[in-house]
């Protein structure tokens, strides 16, 4: 059911700005918090309620490593609620790096003439796909710089290509993007394509310092980029991931635009973003950024611990800008999703004569460059179930009809058993022999789980991927 503002008689808001600096300056600095009411609030939180700016506030404002301890837990009870140990597996795939933008943090800004720039031929984008399979990837993220080369039309056609590519039992079967933000027509365009997510992350939602930061472009129109993702609900794109760019202004102001983000989805389009990033600010060619905001790893992970609780059930994405031993720490918190095997110098999945990172050919430095095969080796040992799962955008539970299966018993009708299914075709395909006998022991802990009928019905799905059926899922 589309929002209808008739019906309700309250204000349309739908592509008008929401963030209100006032405002949440407000809840930051005249809400308390006690020890008694941090609990109240995660409890509501664990009764899988979305949390007011108020209730963020407090639990921003939260002092103290005994309450922080509390938060943590909190988050940590209500990721294995909601989520289970599933942990979703991606990579990005970078294809142009062509930008009329000059945004000071950014590798790719128009004005960094050290930057080489690349955009991927149909030929260089299937090899990339192609070695990206071979590594055991089903779902990838194109990014792209913003650039009239890469219009809707040619975002299109790269989606399509690469859906086109299939080597042995490999095949992409959820390509996301992270691009720049498009008119309602052009969202229409790329979303005709077949995408899942479309993400757009307002880097920071402070109007005043979006300005400092953004010199150039057409990325200097704040309120463009901010009413992006509600043009793409009105071009029927029901799935779009948010996220702000942590190190440009006061984390805690972004923690709460974040959510503010949120609820004004939900309140014009009935349904919230399907994921939250909050990258941190990575070291890129000639990057000048004082430090003043640079966020903390305690604080970076009160904030995941406090986005979980807000939101529920909402999808958290941790990149691999992070270190692999925050990223492991943080993953506790209620991340649901993370990329492995990350590259992201333009070309080089395929190119396997040349491992080291170039900052020139890179937006910027990422910190965790292990494989994809690493990466799930020690979801493995940390008792997570990795998941390559795309079955929900496939079967059309989207946008609004997501959040209606969200409910209790979902997990493990569909998300587990897909899953496993997913982890036992990895395993079959891609595994080396010391990860495949981890990832069988993983498969059964998960499998007595569930209830038998399931399980009964996921072994029997088992037994035809050994057999060499793929893609089968619920
Ligand atoms: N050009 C499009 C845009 O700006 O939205 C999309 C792609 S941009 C390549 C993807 C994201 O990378 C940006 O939205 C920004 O948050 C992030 N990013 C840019 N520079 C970064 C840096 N130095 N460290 C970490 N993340 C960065
Ligand atoms: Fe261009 Fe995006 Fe980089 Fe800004 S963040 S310079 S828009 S690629």
């Amino acid at each position: 059911m589309k929002f209808s503002p008739e019906k309700l008689s309250i204000p349309d808001r739908r592509m008008q700005p929401f963030i209100d600096p006032g405002e949440i300056w407000s809840f930051i600095n005249k809400t308390k918090a006690d020890k008694v009411r941090v609990r109240e609030i995660i409890s509501k939180s664990l009764a899988k309620q979305r949390l007011t700016l108020e209730e963020t506030a407090a639990l921003v404002n939260a002092a103290g490593a005994g309450l922080t301890e509390e938060i943590k837990e909190g988050a940590r009870e209500l990721k294995q609620r909601v989520y289970g140990n599933r942990i979703v597996l991606f990579a990005p795939l970078y294809v142009g790096n062509k930008c009329t933008n000059n945004c000071r943090y950014c590798g790719f800004r128009a004005s960094n003439a050290e930057a080489i720039r690349k955009t991927l031929d149909d030929g260089e984008i299937v090899k990339e796909v192609e070695a990206l399979e071979d590594n055991g990837q089903k779902r990838l993220i194109l990014v792209y710089g913003e650039h009239p080369s890469y219009s809707p039309q040619y975002i299109a056609h790269t989606v399509k290509l690469v859906y086109g590519v299939k080597k042995g039992n490999g095949e992409i079967r959820r390509v996301n993007i992270n691009a720049a933000p498009l008119d309602i027509e052009g969202f229409r365009t790329v979303g005709a394509s077949g995408i899942g997510t479309y993400q757009i992350f307002q880097e920071t939602y402070h109007p005043d310092a979006y300005r400092q930061y953004h010199l150039g472009g057409k990325k200097r129109d704040y309120d463009w980029r901010l009413t992006a993702l509600d043009r793409a609900q009105e071009a029927g794109i029901d799935d779009v991931g948010i996220g702000a760019l942590f190190g440009l202004y006061d984390w805690r102001f972004e923690a709460l635009a974040l959510v503010r983000h949120t609820n004004h989805l939900e309140a014009c389009y009935n349904v919230g973003p399907h994921t939250i990033s909050f990258p941190r600010i990575k070291d890129s060619t000639s990057l000048q950024l004082d430090k003043q905001h640079e966020l903390n790893d305690e604080d970076f992970k009160k904030m995941i611990a406090i986005l979980r609780l807000a939101v529920p059930y909402t999808g958290l994405i941790l990149t691999a800008r992070e270190a692999p031993g925050v990223r492991k720490e943080a993953l506790q918190f209620g991340v649901s999703q993370i990329d492995g095997g990350t590259k992201l110098e333009l070309g080089s999945y395929s190119d396997t004569q040349n491992e080291a990172q170039d900052l020139n050919r890179e937006q910027f430095k990422i910190a965790d460059s292990r494989s994809l095969a690493d990466v799930i080796d020690e979801l493995l040992d940390s008792g997570y179930l990795p998941s390559f799962c795309t079955s929900c955008y496939r079967m059309g539970r989207t946008g609004e009809h997501f959040m209606e299966f969200s409910v209790p018993g979902f997990i493990k009708r569909f998300c587990t058993p897909n899953a496993i299914l997913t982890l036992a075709e990895y395993i079959c395909d891609y595994a080396t022999g010391e990860t495949a006998v981890k990832g069988w022991k993983v498969i059964e802990q998960n499998l007595d789980k569930l209830d038998p009928d399931v399980a009964g019905d996921t072994r029997i799905k088992i037994d035809k991927i050994k057999a060499g059926a793929r893609d089968l899922y619920y």
